[in-house]
């Protein structure tokens, strides 16, 4: 990249210039550079990207400071431009230029190049109902098979008088006289570049291209009232809390029959708390006895079906992780099914009778329960984390 000018130089304004001055040479600058003048004129081009990086800078009160104590290197990156500044390095994209600083062609040309970046295209537009969202909630059962649900939905409903078009009958309309009933206006400006064309949405009908002439007397001309709807909403298996389900057009109603908007069905979980979710797989913390550690047994742990058995071997640490695998939930896009992970604990009693501490000690004299053996030192933490890697 070429080294880049001074900004007040390629404004041609001095350094103590003020807002109006800075205005007043960006827009000949922009005027004397602008790509209608110069088509094809890839230097002019250029000078009309410098001059618009230099009016944003010199425009701006904070970022003029950093740039009269810093210079170019305190505009680029860290220092938090903001908006543009970050975008300094690869320079202003055209696009930029007119939707930041279209204001400064005074209407002249702002609002044909409004109309070409992204505004208002023409054509018909439609209305369109707004978006309900609503929360159900759902037990674990309902996550791991999926489900259906039925709610009552409050929202606005085409009505039913005038069948949504909100006139009284259907001789109650007239063809917008605004825009001959396209929907859109065509606006000419002149301006020193030439003719610019825009077209807009019609002001007189919103871009319906008709106007009811007498009004449904039951919703008062808007073609929806207020009425409520029990929606069924199909819950897939695998689910998981935050996730929203769009069922389209269930929203509310548009005005005069136009797009119902959607309903969104945000899921939340019920809380389990014998089975804690984690992705597809659940964690049950299970509590054995020191004699069912020592000498294994069978236990019962909760699934989402219910209580089943499982065996404890002898011999089993606190932290033990046993793996139900199959038995967590199913994954939402269908890949398999996640397991349940039983992560045993040990209760320790903590108030034993006389007879009971008597049996203790003399079991701390026998030789497997003199000496505490070493060979888990991960705490369950760490077990937990390898196991799931
Ligand atoms: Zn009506
Ligand atoms: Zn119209």
């Amino acid at each position: 990249m070429a080294e880049k000018r001074d900004y007040y130089e390629v404004l041609g304004v001095e350094k103590n210039a003020n807002a109006d001055e800075i205005k007043k040479a960006y827009r000949k600058a922009a005027i004397k550079y602008h790509p209608d003048k110069n088509p094809g004129d890839k230097e002019a081009e250029e000078k009309f990207k410098e001059a618009a990086e230099a009016y944003d800078v010199l425009s701006n009160e904070e970022k003029r400071a950093r740039y009269d104590r810093f210079g170019h290197a305190g505009m680029s990156g860290a220092g938090g431009a903001g908006g543009f500044g970050g975008g300094f390095g690869g320079g202003f994209s055209m696009e930029d230029i007119f939707s930041q600083f279209g204001d400064i062609f005074g209407g002249h040309f702002g609002g044909g190049f409004g109309g070409g970046f992204g505004g208002s295209r023409g054509g018909r537009s439609v209305n369109r109902g707004s978006d309900i969202r609503v929360r159900i909630k759902l037990t674990l059962a309902e996550i791991a098979n999926g489900t259906t649900k039925k709610i009552k939905v409050n929202k606005y409903i085409a009505c039913d008088k005038c069948g949504g078009n909100g006139a009284k009958d259907s001789s109650s309309f007239s063809t917008c006289s605004t825009c001959n009933g396209s929907g859109y206006v065509v606006t000419v400006q002149n301006t020193f570049l030439g003719r610019m064309q825009s077209q807009s949405v019609c002001p007189t009908c919103g871009g319906e291209g008709k106007i009811v002439t007498a009004k449904c007397d039951k919703c008062g001309g808007e073609g929806y009232v207020r009425g409520s709807e029990v929606i069924e909403i199909q819950v897939p298996a695998g689910v998981g809390e935050g996730m929203a389900l769009t069922v389209s057009g269930k929203g509310n109603a548009a005005r005069h029959g136009g797009i119902n908007g959607d309903l969104i069905v945000v899921i939340e979980e019920e809380h389990n708390a014998e089975l804690l979710r984690d992705g597809n797989n659940l964690i049950h913390n299970l509590n054995i006895t020191v004699v069912t550690a020592i000498l294994g047994g069978e236990v019962e742990v909760p699934t989402i079906e219910g209580k089943a058995k499982i065996k404890i071997a002898p011999g089993t640490h606190a932290g033990k992780v046993l793996r139900l695998r199959g038995k967590g939930l199913p994954d939402v896009n269908g890949y398999g099914r996640g397991d349940i992970m039983v992560v045993v604990d040990i209760t320790i009693p903590t108030s034993l009778t006389s007879e009971e501490k008597k049996l203790v000690k003399e079991l701390a004299d026998k030789p497997h329960f003199k000496e505490a053996e070493s060979v888990e030192n991960q705490n369950i933490f760490e077990r937990m984390k390898n196991f799931f890697r």
